[in-house]
């Protein structure tokens, strides 16, 4: 029997409502979508086109909503194993509580907390994930590749920004002395992590950002340096950025002037870079955002928890800023999940200065999605459902309890209770299926994370 001439294997999904978050918001109230292989070959109203070849999979969409698949563009993996600690502190004292334990953790540790991060946030439809590392103890053994190897298998297309620390509390910084690299040493494992992993295909499933961690962790030498390694190398760059009040008043103090400013001369403003949190900006922060195209990772649920304020979004979106969500380490959102980000941007939003009109459901869900793609550079590829895109999407069951009697889907998705990932796919490849990860056994993740929280937790009280 002679070859297929089309050995392309397709998925077909039909009866589905989607939300495509194309540049129109295009919707379908009843459409299909074809995957072919890993891209999306068709999308519309209606039926699958007839005669598809090699159909390996038919799917009855009816009681969902497809959308892109979510886009975290802000986490800390590390911190599965320190959740629930420091509870009632704000950010400097949260972290001069955490860095001590923090400084203690070893590979293994990293391995299991990274698979608790992924599969938490899978589970939830994510399909790109991101983890900005920093923590890098001495004699800690291959973290980078511990991360990147706990995304790799669990099939999540994946961001590490490899962080940073050099400013030490005998140089006026926060972390304790023990847990810093040098300026040097943090420059060479940046630009060692971006030689072994990173890829800037198309379909990759591995990029590597420079992210040293924060103004007051780190020297302006290593900002400045890290800014010329990633424009070198072609990579992007990531940081924590006007956070809170204290982060405010630090850098007057120690540079004479506000955190933005301060980003800009040391070259950490562009269209190659993208921020955490960014609560406390003025217009003209605001206005020099929009101006170099620096993008926001918005982290509602995490700035509540530390009560850094809220992030004027939609003051920024006005502006033109690229804004996503982010879910923050789990050390300062323990949920970390970032579907129930899509609500809590809207209504923590609605909060501050424009009240109802700050964000609606369909802002929320192209921040978690299209703007997440934005801020990582990566709207060729993801982001919306769009034929020539990569197969990330999500099926959303909203037929059940929690969701059915809202009529429209984009509504009962963002202002309803978290909903269920009947399917979500990543480079067309099955990663939840009936709301179960289908690459990793979740008790077997749950037990490990356990486990090397309780080590972390002796080795930090010196037993
Ligand atoms: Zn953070």
């Amino acid at each position: 029997m002679a070859p297929s001439a089309d050995p392309v294997s397709r998925i077909v999904i039909e009866n589905v409502a989607i939300a495509t978050v194309d540049a129109h918001d295009t919707e379908y109230a009843s459409g299909h979508l074809v995957v072919a292989g890993n891209r999306i070959e068709s999308i519309g109203a209606g039926p699958a086109p007839q005669g598809l070849q090699n159909v390996v999979r038919r799917i009855d969409g009816t009681g969902h909503l497809a959308t892109p698949g979510l886009i975290n563009t802000h986490h800390h993996f590390y911190q599965w194993i320190t959740r629930g600690m420091a509870t009632d502190h704000n950010l400097f004292d949260w972290l001069v509580a955490l860095y001590p334990t923090w400084a203690r953790i070893d590979e293994p540790m990293v391995r299991a907390a990274a698979q608790g991060s992924l599969a938490m946030m899978a589970r939830g439809g994510v399909t790109t994930a991101m983890d900005h590392h920093y923590v890098y103890p001495r004699g800690s053994g291959d973290l980078s590749g511990a991360i990147i190897g706990a995304a790799r298998d669990m099939g999540v297309r994946f961001t590490l920004a490899r962080g940073s620390m050099d400013r030490s509390v005998k140089d006026g910084g926060l972390p304790p002395d023990f847990a810093v690299e040098t300026l040097d040493g943090a420059l060479a494992g940046t630009e060692a992590t971006i030689d072994a992993h990173h890829d800037a295909s198309f379909d990759s499933m591995t990029q590597i950002a420079a992210a040293p961690c924060s103004p007051f962790s780190i020297s302006t030498e290593l900002l400045r340096q890290g800014a010329e390694l990633a424009r070198r190398k072609g990579v992007r760059m990531h940081t924590h950025g006007s956070e809170t009040v204290e982060e405010e008043k630090f850098c007057h103090e120690l540079f004479g002037m506000g955190p933005t400013e301060y980003f800009e001369s040391t070259g950490w403003l562009g269209d190659d870079v993208w921020m955490a949190h960014c609560v406390h900006m003025n217009d003209s922060d605001i206005a020099a955002f929009a101006r170099t195209g620096t993008g926001v990772a918005h982290c509602p649920s995490s700035n509540a928890r530390l009560a850094a304020g809220i992030a004027r979004v939609p003051d920024m979106l006005a502006a033109g800023v690229p804004v996503g969500l982010g879910v923050d380490g789990t050390a300062s959102n323990e949920s970390g999940e970032l579907h129930t980000e899509l609500r809590n941007a809207l209504l923590i939003n609605r909060l501050g200065a424009h009240r109802e009109k700050a964000l609606d459901a369909r802002q929320a869900l192209r921040l978690g999605t299209h703007g997440g793609a934005r801020v990582l550079g990566r709207t060729d590829q993801i982001g919306s459902l769009e034929p020539g895109k990569l197969a990330d999407l999500v099926l959303w069951k909203l037929d059940t309890l929690a969701h059915a009697s809202i009529a429209d889907p984009v509504t009962a998705l963002v202002f309803g209770a978290a909903a269920p990932v009947t399917l979500s796919l990543v480079d067309g490849k099955p990663v939840v299926e009936d709301n179960h990860l289908i690459t990793a056994d979740e008790d077997a993740i749950a037990r490990a994370t356990r486990d090397e929280a309780r080590r972390l937790a002796r080795i930090a009280a010196g037993a």
